[in-house]
């Protein structure tokens, strides 16, 4: 078990379970994505340990970009998506690949969704490493999910509770 700020978490999901996770996205991305030079848009904090792990194992030419977007205060989302720093590359005509973290509500997705448009990217597929089925609302297929969890707060692997916990190995949940 293991303490941050104020609330207890305990492990659930292993060291070996994520890395099984970002290898199977990986494979489905490496055959999606074979000689298409996709540019991968990972969404900062959360995903950067993600991104990393899942860009080392691409084959082949591709571009990494990020944006920064912000929902959640302490353990639960406001609802209101800030996007913290914005896309600073051209994207029209390529193909995008999001690299989140987790989807939750889904409320972030439906953001960078608008920002795409904006852009004027006609189509883009999301990849994320934890996806909370119970939690989505939203009617946009996510194409690759590494592990599918309960709807839980987790911490761990890129993921925070206010600002620790982010360079965890394995993933916790908050103990009940
Ligand atoms: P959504 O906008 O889909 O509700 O939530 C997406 C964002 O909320 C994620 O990118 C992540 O930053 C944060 N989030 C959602 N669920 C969790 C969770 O269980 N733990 C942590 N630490 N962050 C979460
Ligand atoms: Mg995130």
């Amino acid at each position: 078990m293991i303490q941050l700020h104020d609330l207890q978490f305990e492990p659930f999901i292993s060291e070996a379970e994520i890395e099984n996770a970002i290898t199977k996205v990986a494979d489905q991305l490496n055959e999606e994505y074979h000689g298409k030079n996709p540019v991968f848009l990972g969404v900062l904090n959360g995903a950067f340990m993600f991104a990393s792990e899942v860009i080392k194992r691409f084959k082949g030419d591709c571009e990494v970009s990020f944006v920064k977007l912000g929902s959640y205060e302490g353990t639960s989302t406001t609802g209101v998506v800030k996007t913290l720093v914005g896309l600073n590359q051209q994207l029209k005509g390529r193909n995008v690949v999001i690299l989140e973290d987790i989807v939750d509500t889904g409320n972030t997705l439906e953001e960078i969704n608008r920002i795409l448009e904006l852009e004027g990217v006609e189509e883009y597929q999301v990849a994320t490493l934890f996806f909370k089925p119970e939690a989505y609302k939203k009617a946009f297929e996510i194409k690759f999910k590494g592990l599918e969890i309960p709807n839980k707060f987790i911490v761990g692997y890129g993921l925070d509770y206010d600002g620790l916990g982010r360079n965890l190995t394995q993933v916790y949940k908050r103990k009940e």
